[in-house]
């Protein structure tokens, strides 16, 4: 029978748990009842350094409920983190893993059709939303943009799928000899390889409390999985500057044909555009390689990922041993 792990990352989500946590624990209820999955099978949550409650509230779960675990990192360090903490954390212990939000967000009915896949043999099986209406206008334009840009520039990923997907314990074993540390799972998932599928599922309005991906941080996100994860805009640049360079050659050959033909007049506003053009072009192709100079600086220091402060898993191996 599958032994199967529940990651759940939270960041200040005492508002939502309550809410949340009864439904993760009846899903895992009902597929043991069924006999789908084995008794060890538990849910994980992960508090990625959390500043209320949230670790309080999980601790509690885990004393009451013998399904649920904890985990808790040292700080705060972003949700892609913690999910893979979360996952490194359950890999020994589970057959197969399903990360989702602790938000409700995620329809944990459809946990149900991934064990199916999983069941026919898939390794990965990625939740996809079928519906975003109940996202604001601006959310669905922006993510929107947010997964056009991506493929564009060269990021394999799975449209409109964020990190609700079921795991085997093979696929994680193969995510995990990805060393880098600029997380992108979205991306890095379909590089493990193996059998995929989807699994389409309605994503429902947060419970409570806020969304902690406002603009700002979806388009740094973009530009981390861009960037960790292609080199196009390195090629982009080259053909920007192989294209500005011809247009130069044509502007040069034809003010030299002027020169030759007729006086020449003072040309200060053609000038100016040549200089501001260029200015541009040549800074902009410095921040892009920054940008990757920047990763390569934090890959070679090598620093951990995420550390753990507390775990309920830890505490269990130590009492059993
Ligand atoms: N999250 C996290 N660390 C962070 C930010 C978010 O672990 O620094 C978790 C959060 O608790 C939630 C999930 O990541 O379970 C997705 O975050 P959120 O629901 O705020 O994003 P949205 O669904 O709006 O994209
Ligand atoms: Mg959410």
């Amino acid at each position: 029978m599958t032994t199967l792990y529940l990651v759940i990352p939270c960041y200040n989500e005492e508002a939502v748990l309550p809410h949340t946590a009864p439904a993760f624990l009846d899903k895992l209820r009902q597929l043991q009842a069924e006999g789908r999955i084995s008794p060890a099978s538990r849910v994980l949550f992960v508090d990625d350094g959390s500043r209320d409650g949230t670790w309080r509230l999980i601790t509690g779960l885990a004393a009451d409920e013998t399904l649920v675990e904890g985990l808790r990192l040292s700080r705060n360090r972003g949700h892609q983190n913690a999910l893979l903490a979360g996952l490194m954390a359950a890999m020994p212990l589970a057959d197969a893993t399903v990360s989702l939000d602790c938000d409700g967000q995620d329809d944990i009915d459809a946990v149900d059709a991934m064990l199916t896949e999983y069941e026919a043999g898939c390794d990965v099986v990625y939740g996809v939303r079928s519906d975003r209406s109940s996202d604001s206008a601006f959310k669905r334009l922006t993510a929107r943009g947010f997964y056009r840009l991506m493929s564009w520039m060269g990021v394999e990923s799975v449209y409109d799928h964020a990190d609700y997907r079921l795991m085997s314990r093979r696929a994680l074993e193969g995510l995990a000899a990805f060393k880098e540390k600029n997380l992108y799972l979205r991306g890095m998932v379909p590089l493990v390889g193996y059998r995929s599928s989807s699994v389409y599922y309605t994503r429902s309005p947060r419970v409570a409390g806020e969304s902690h991906y406002p603009l700002g941080k979806m388009l740094a996100l973009a530009v981390n999985g861009i960037t960790s994860l292609s080199v196009k805009p390195l090629k982009l640049i080259t053909a920007l500057g192989l294209g500005v360079s011809f247009i130069s050659l044509i502007m040069i050959i034809w003010s030299l044909i002027r020169h030759f033909t007729d006086a020449t007049v003072s040309g200060w506003s053609s000038l100016m555009c040549v200089i501001l053009f260029l200015g541009g072009v040549q800074l902009l192709c410095v921040g892009v390689l920054g940008e990757y100079i920047g990763k390569i600086y934090l890959e070679v220091k090598g620093r951990p990922r995420y550390l753990v402060a507390e775990s309920t898993l830890e505490a269990k191996e130590m009492a059993e041993e």
